[in-house]
């Protein structure tokens, strides 16, 4: 069976060998206040910086979710109403989570074919959160960098964004952005079980500044102990040891990032060559690290299950596009192979 599946996802087959190594190593048996897991740890969030080309004062933690990140963010961050701009189920789940929290989250929504206006987020005052999905796994679309870029010069606001789908697949605007997280088991190729969570220096000022340490996930809580390379409670040791084995293994992101543009490119010019309707028909809006397929209820089943015959997973359609759209996942670890397996099967299973 290969799967297409966006999250959790295909894993780097070298995994396999990863975890015999951590067995052995004897890692995954050691206290998690010993100097060789501190070691460990460091040298993930060192390789992970370097591979990512995350900016040297960005600090980063490793949570166990992207979920938990937005319970982090609205904890530890939020003072005033956040903003959430979103087109698509993941970022109105963090706006409802956000709700749940703090009882003044607002929403921002734009079409799924559109990028949001920018004259409406310049218009938020200072000291408001906003709130982005950079890649929006529901629905296969994305923000271009220079939608992120412009909207940093246009205001003065910490923005917090989840590329939970995007992170270690594409290049990321790290500047443009204050908070940034993603969890494993999409982009990164690994099993799922650990969340990704980056921020800068503006952000650590801001969680000082409202200084909440009620919870054991509280972000200054997390922050003391990274610092002294520890964890506040027992992490996924195994899952940091393969973080740090595939961050080794993987190209720097700007080389990664080139070969998921032009799978990209290639998915999306073969879909629409072979008479496949997009879900996202504006260009600008399309994500590189998920594609969307949309047709009728009973065209995708049947297509679904077929490829299930055939021994492939594809993506099922998420949220309001459950049943009317199948998604294919464009992450790193899917091999050339695999794709024109599944390109193969799409030409004989092609809707006229
Ligand atoms: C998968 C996903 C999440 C949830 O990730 P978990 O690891 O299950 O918490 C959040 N946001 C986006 C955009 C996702 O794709």
């Amino acid at each position: 069976m290969i799967t297409f599946y966006p999250g959790p996802s295909k894993v780097y087959p070298e995994v396999s060998q990863y975890l015999q190594e951590a067995f052995e190593s004897g890692v995954i048996s050691a206290n998690h206040r010993s100097t060789a897991f501190m070691e460990m740890l460091e040298a993930t969030i060192s390789n992970l910086k370097l591979k990512l080309e995350i900016p040297a004062d960005y600090e980063v933690y490793f949570v166990s979710s992207a979920t938990e990140c937005w319970e982090i963010i609205a904890q530890s961050l939020i003072s005033v109403p956040s903003v959430h701009i979103y087109n698509g189920a993941f970022g109105e789940k963090w706006m409802e989570y956000t709700q749940k929290l703090t009882s003044g989250a607002s929403s921002f929504y734009f079409d799924h074919n559109a990028l949001p206006e920018l004259p409406f987020a310049s218009k938020l005052s200072g000291s408001e959160l906003i709130c982005l999905t950079h890649n929006e796994t529901s629905n296969g679309t994305a923000l271009p960098a220079s939608f992120m870029g412009s909207l940093r010069s246009e205001s003065d606001n910490l923005i917090a964004v989840d590329a939970t789908s995007s992170m270690a697949g594409v290049e990321l605007p790290w500047k443009a952005a204050d908070i940034w997280y993603a969890s494993v088991q999409k982009c990164f190729g690994l099993p799922a079980g650990m969340g990704i969570l980056v921020v800068s220096p503006r952000a650590v000022e801001r969680a000082i500044e409202i200084g909440e340490r009620k919870h054991y996930n509280s972000l200054l809580f997390i922050r003391d102990n990274f610092l002294k390379n520890q964890t506040p409670y027992t992490p996924n040791i195994l899952g940091i040891y393969l973080l740090n084995s595939v961050m080794k293994q993987v190209k720097p992101i700007n080389e990664l990032a080139k070969q998921t543009a032009l799978r990209s490119r290639e998915w999306y010019r073969f879909l629409t060559k072979n008479s496949y309707q997009l879900l996202v028909t504006n260009e600008a809006a399309r994500s590189e690290t998920v594609i969307a397929v949309a047709n009728k209820k009973e065209k995708i089943t049947q297509i679904k299950e077929a490829a299930k015959k055939a021994g492939i997973t594809l993506g099922n359609g998420y949220g309001s596009q459950k049943d009317t759209s199948f998604r294919i996942a464009n992450f790193p670890a899917i091999s050339d192979q695999e794709i024109s397996i599944l390109q193969n099967f799409l030409v004989s299973a092609a809707v006229k």
